[in-house]
């Protein structure tokens, strides 16, 4: 995929956490308004972000593909492995949540099919990502470190980016625009990962320039989506505006073929249903899918005949299988991008925001207004009614609360 639809998905799946999050949370993953707010600073670095595995890391021979093949010669034993085998029903089982592609493939044939991958391997990349940014909000700064649990405890119960902490121990290691801009980087692996051409071992050149598809089939079929997303100037946006991004992502350039009406994305959390907690098998069977959709929507191969017949080109796609069927493919599969990006973003984050414990109890009383460790014992003298329960100080500071000059010290009265 090329540079304006990596930046609409990232900003899309953006917007979509934002929608669906109900009171701070999407299904059990909670301050989902935490994240969005994190990513809502650094908005402006789409464009740049979630271009960079092209522009900077330039991994796309390896990194950005999956390649799968069912020829039996170069599978060998696998083509006996059930492992290799991953029907309809087992991948409907897997991936949970709302899947357009894999939908559009229930009665294909090719499912049933023994494939393997030998090429490439973005699940990999994808799941190194994911660990790093988990690692990152560990170790990041304010405001994040404060939704992390108890071991932080002594670290964090002052503000840290505003006391400039030198200490490197204590200070802030990771920024939250370096988390962005990894979650960026990371919805442009998740993305290519449902581009079915990255999945399919049929479209590389190889030795003795052996190459079953036209080598100009892929880069036309992205040149073509390219049309239907906006351009930098709309893309690279300045300050966080949720009016903006609703502009951005929902007002599509007018020739544009993605039908946000037709092929909604989940208005609930329903939709994107965690498959499990294993984000690399889950970018195993997107690639899955995404090989079977190749395999069905590319069926006719490079052969002499075929270069003869002028096939090699994305118009010559759409004027051989019809208009509607290139509509359809391409809602389904950026529609499934653009789930898959918001799914695996709030998973890395449901990791991270395990609940908080509660450290902090405050004493509500007008006369007291005090917060206090969970295990000081003056709060065996505040009445039931008047205790609010904290995970931070910051945020009992900000409700106007003063620490206990004995469990915490540093009163302000
Ligand atoms: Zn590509
Ligand atoms: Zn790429
Ligand atoms: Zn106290």
């Amino acid at each position: 995929m090329k540079r304006a639809a990596h930046g609409w998905i990232a900003l899309r799946a953006y917007k979509l956490i934002d929608d669906i999050s109900v009171n701070g949370r999407i299904g059990n993953v909670r301050h989902t308004d935490k994240l969005i707010e994190l990513l809502s600073y650094y908005l402006s670095g789409v464009w740049d972000g979630a271009w960079i595995p092209d522009s900077l890391i330039c991994d796309m021979k390896y990194g950005h593909i999956f390649k799968q093949t069912n020829d039996p010669k170069i599978l060998g034993s696998k083509s006996k492995d059930k492992r290799s085998q991953a029907p309809y029903k087992e991948l409907k089982s897997i991936l949970k949540g709302k899947r357009l592609c894999l939908e559009r493939l229930k009665k294909e044939e090719v499912l049933n099919e023994h494939y393997w991958s030998e090429e490439g391997h973005l699940p990999d990349r994808v799941i190194a990502l994911t660990h790093t940014v988990s690692d990152m909000l560990k170790l990041g700064d304010f405001p994040l470190a404060f939704y992390l649990r108890e071991q932080r405890r002594e670290a964090y119960e002052g503000d840290l980016s505003a006391a400039g902490v030198k200490n490197l121990s204590l200070s802030p290691t990771f920024s939250a625009r370096q988390i962005a801009t990894t979650l960026f980087m990371l919805s442009h692996y998740i993305a290519d990962a449902h581009m079915p051409l990255h999945c399919d071992y049929r479209d590389y050149s190889r030795r003795n320039k052996i190459r079953p598809m036209s080598p100009r089939l892929h880069p036309s079929i992205e040149e073509e989506w390219e049309k239907s997303f906006p351009k930098e100037k709309m893309l690279g946006i300045g300050k966080y505006s949720k009016d903006s991004v609703d502009d951005i992502v929902l007002n599509l350039p007018k020739n544009s073929i993605i039908e946000t009406d037709k092929y909604k994305l989940s208005a609930s959390a329903a939709g994107l249903k965690k498959s499990n907690d294993n984000v690399w098998e889950e970018m195993v069977n997107i690639c899955r899918v995404s090989y079977a959709l190749s395999r069905t929507w590319i069926d006719k191969e490079n052969t002499k005949e075929n270069q003869e017949a002028g096939y090699d080109d994305v118009r010559e796609l759409i004027k051989r299988k019809g208009k509607e069927e290139f509509i359809d493919v391409t809602n389904q599969i950026f529609h499934d991008a653009v789930e898959s990006v918001a799914r695996i973003w709030l998973l890395v984050w449901g990791k991270f925001i395990k609940k908080p414990k509660i450290l902090f109890i405050a004493n509500k009383d007008k006369y007291h207004m005090e917060v206090h460790q969970d295990t000081c014992p003056w709060l065996g003298l505040v009445k039931k009614s008047n205790k609010i329960r904290f995970t931070n100080l910051i945020d009992a500071h900000k409700q106007g609360f003063d620490n206990c000059a004995h469990c915490i010290g540093g009163s302000k009265r």
